[in-house]
C-alpha cells in the first residue's frame, strides 16, 4: 500500500494535526519511561523545521469518554517539553481561533482525545471538528492504527493525510518483513497460548518459509502430536486446531519448526532444578519451560539460511532464569546475523520487546516495534484502519 510521508506535503505555514502515541507509564505524577515521547521527536522537529505548527493529538489511558484528572495529558506536558527542548502550549478545549492566535513555531498539545466518547465511536462530528483545527493530518501513532477512532481514522479522511517519521519507519519495516520480503522468510512465534495467536499463525503459515513455534504454545503442538507434556501449560481444547495448522503448513510448504528438545522443571520458579529431554520424553510430573540447545541450534541454522526474520513472543518462560536461555540465544544469533548484514530482522509485541531487552539485542535488530496490538494485527494480515486511511 502506498502512503504519503511528511516529505510529500507542503508544510510551510500549515497547522499540522499530528496524531502521536505518548501514552507513557507514570508513577506518582512522573513519567517513568519516556521512550514513546522520544520516538515522536523526529516528526515534531521536522514539521517545525519545514515551517509548520505541530498540533499534537493523543490519548492517555482509558478514560472511557469521561474527564479523568489522572489521565489528563497536562501531566505529560513537562516530560514532553523537556525532551523537545521547548515549551509546548497545552489546550484543554481546542478551537481554530485559539490555534490561529499562536505563532507558527509553537507546538500545541491538545487534551486527551478519549475524554469524549465520540473519539472511540469514530463520530463524524468529532472527525470534522478535529479537521477544522488543522490544514494537514499526519499520523505518527502506528500503535493506535488498528483502532478506527476519530483521531486515527475519521479525521484522516477529511484532510490531506500523511505518515509521520515513526509511522513511516514502522510501515517500511513491516512491509519489508511481510509485504514483499526477501526470501527465505522465517517467523518465530512464541508466547503462552495458541488461542490468542491463531489468526497470526494462520496468516504466517501462508506467507513464510519457516515457522518456529515456541513457548507455551509449542506444548500444545507437541501434545497434538501425541507426546507426553506432563504438567506443562497447554490448551487441550486446541489440539485439533494445532493439527489443522500443521496440515495447512504442509500443503503450502511452510516448514514448521517445533522444539526437538525441552528444558523441564517441577516448579515454576527462578533457579528451579531443571533437566533436558528429547521433546518426546517429558516426564509426567514435570513441565516444559524452555526449548533446549538442539532446538536453538536448529533455529540458528535455519536463521543462517534466511534473509528475513519476523519475531513475536518468547521461546520459553523468559522472565524466570534459566528459562530465558533459548530466547536469549536465538535472539543473539538473529542480532549478530543482522549486524553482519545477512538478515533483515523485525520483532514486536509487548513481551517480545521485554525478551529482546533481556537478551541485550534491542539495538541490533533491523526494527523493533513497540506497537503491541497494531503489530499483532499486522502480523495477522489485517488491514489497519489508521493506515488504510492514509492511502
Ligand atoms: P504472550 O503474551 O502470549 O506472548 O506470552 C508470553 C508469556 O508466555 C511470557 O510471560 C512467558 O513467560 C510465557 N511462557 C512462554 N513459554 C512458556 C512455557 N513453556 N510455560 C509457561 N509459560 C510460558
Amino acid at each position: 500500500m502506498a502512503w504519503k510521508t511528511l516529505d510529500d506535503m507542503e508544510l510551510a505555514g500549515k497547522r499540522v494535526l499530528t496524531r502521536v502515541d505518548i501514552n507513557v507509564p507514570m508513577e506518582n505524577g512522573t513519567v517513568t519511561d519516556a521512550t514513546r515521547i522520544e520516538r515522536i521527536l523526529p516528526t515534531v522537529k521536522d514539521i517545525l523545521a519545514a515551517g509548520g505548527t505541530p498540533i499534537l493529538l493523543a490519548h492517555f489511558g482509558r478514560p472511557k469518554g469521561q474527564f479523568v484528572p489522572e489521565m489528563s495529558l497536562r501531566l505529560v506536558l513537562p516530560a514532553l517539553e523537556e525532551k523537545l527542548g521547548q515549551s509546548v502550549t497545552f489546550i484543554e478545549r481546542p478551537s481554530r481561533d485559539a490555534i490561529d492566535a499562536l505563532p507558527m513555531d509553537a507546538v500545541v498539545l491538545v487534551e486527551n482525545t478519549r475524554f469524549t466518547s465520540m473519539e472511540e465511536a469514530n463520530d463524524p462530528q468529532m472527525a470534522q471538528f478535529l479537521a477544522s483545527l488543522g490544514d494537514i493530518y499526519c499520523n505518527d501513532a502506528f500503535s493506535a492504527a488498528h483502532r478506527a477512532h476519530a483521531s486515527t481514522e475519521g479525521v484522516a479522511k477529511q484532510l490531506p493525510a500523511c505518515a509521520g517519521r515513526l509511522m513511516a519507519a514502522e510501515l517500511s519495516a513491516l512491509e519489508a518483513a511481510l509485504g514483499t520480503p526477501k526470501r527465505p522468510v522465517m517467523a518465530v512465534v512464541g508466547g503462552a497460548k495458541v488461542s490468542t495467536k491463531l489468526d497470526l499463525l494462520s496468516n504466517l503459515v501462508e506467507k513464510v518459509d519457516h515457522l518456529v513455534i515456541g513457548g507455551g504454545m509449542a506444548n500444545t503442538f507437541l501434545a497434538a502430536q501425541g507426546f507426553e507434556i506432563g504438567t506443562s501449560l497447554a490448551e487441550r481444547e486446541m489440539l485439533d486446531t494445532a493439527r489443522d495448522i500443521m496440515v495447512k503448513a504442509a500443503q503450502v510448504e511452510c516448514q514448521i519448526i517445533l522444539p526437538v528438545d525441552i528444558i523441564v522443571a517441577r516448579e515454576f520458579k527462578a533457579g528451579a532444578d531443571c533437566e533436558t529431554h528429547h521433546a518426546q520424553n517429558c516426564p509426567s510430573d514435570a513441565m516444559i519451560l524452555d526449548a533446549g540447545p538442539a532446538t536453538v541450534k536448529l533455529i540458528t541454522d535455519t536463521l543462517m539460511g534466511a534473509e528475513t526474520l519476523i519475531w513475536n513472543g518468547p521461546l520459553g518462560a523468559f522472565e524466570i532464569p534459566p528459562f530465558d536461555t533459548a530466547t536469549v540465544s536465538a535472539a543473539q544469533s538473529a542480532a549478530s546475523l543482522t549486524k553482519d548484514g545477512h538478515l533483515i530482522s523485525v520483532a514486536g509485541g509487548g513481551d517480545t520487546v521485554a525478551a529482546l531487552n533481556v537478551a541485550g539485542v534491542s539495538d541490533d535488530f533491523t526494527y523493533i516495534s513497540t506497537a503491541g496490538g497494531a503489530f499483532l494485527e499486522w502480523m495477522e494480515g489485517k488491514t489497519l484502519p489508521g493506515v488504510a486511511a492514509l492511502g
